[in-house]
């Protein structure tokens, strides 16, 4: 495998490989940014900038991350945000001062360790040793608690609570997990913040107790860097054909490099 794979890399491929090819071989922009995306993009900013802080020593209010989150918010639109009927900026303005409100209020009391850890690692088979090509690589959104035996937390705007099975399947947690035991020789416990979008805002915190398996995790990842090593990218048309930032390239069979 040339290039190391992110979590999100791993998922994109195996929901549609055309459009990992047009995203991360092809480099191509995309058509559009999802309101959602934006959305969350911004509010990760002001969270990250509010852990910055705590760090540092100081504790900016809710209404400072607010306020951060507010001129984030402004600067996404100038990056073609698309809206669907039933959303608009000022709409998703009010659920991020909400939602912020949320979390500082149930963050204040953690100890923040470190904010937007990166890592990089190998692909490691957990149980023969046998090393792979290829790495992995990401973020940890924040580590909390006591520094050595810090509790790994990953932030997340969703529109809807996350079930025991939805963790236990989601690709992220198991590649978090796995990263941080590689980094750092010890399973992390993870935790996720959900930060809810329904009408009623909400904050859902859970401990993600179980992920996939991190054998079949660390095959995933293998096999797909494998399949993109070898130029394998079939188009796979279906439900999310609907929201890809990249259908017009697709459809138009665009196969060249971005300039
Ligand atoms: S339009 Fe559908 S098939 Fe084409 S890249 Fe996007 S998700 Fe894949």
């Amino acid at each position: 495998m040339n290039v190391p794979l992110s979590a999100s890399q791993i998922t994109t491929y195996l929901l549609c490989a055309r459009k990992y090819q047009l995203r991360y071989e092809l480099g191509l922009r995309p058509e559009f940014k999802s309101a959602a995306l934006a959305f969350g993009s911004a509010m990760h900013s002001a969270i990250d900038w509010w852990h910055a802080e705590r760090i540092d020593g100081r504790s900016p209010g809710a209404a400072e991350v607010v306020r951060t989150f507010r001129s984030d918010w402004q600067s996404e639109q100038e990056t073609g945000v698309r809206y669907d009927a039933d959303e608009n900026a000022a709409g998703f303005e009010s659920l991020g001062s909400a939602l912020l409100e949320l979390y500082v209020a149930r963050m204040a009391a953690e100890n923040i360790v470190a904010t937007e850890v990166p890592f990089e690692v190998p692909l490691v088979d957990p149980e023969s040793g046998e090393v792979f090509a290829g790495r992995l690589r990401g973020y940890f959104d924040a580590l909390i608690g006591e520094p050595g035996a810090e509790t790994l937390v990953e932030v997340k705007t969703t529109a809807r609570r996350f079930s025991a099975a939805d963790l236990r399947r989601k690709v992220q947690f198991a590649a978090y997990r796995y990263a941080f035991r590689q980094a750092r020789g010890r399973v992390p416990d993870v935790k996720v913040v959900a930060l809810v979008k329904t009408k009623r805002p909400a904050i859902d915190v859970q401990d993600v107790t179980e992920t996939l398996d991190e054998r079949l995790f660390v095959r995933m990842a293998v096999e797909v860097g494998r399949a993109v090593d070898a130029g394998v990218f079939p188009a796979n048309p279906g439900w999310a054909c609907d929201g890809c930032e990249h259908a017009k390239a697709c459809a138009a069979g665009e196969v060249k490099r971005a300039a």
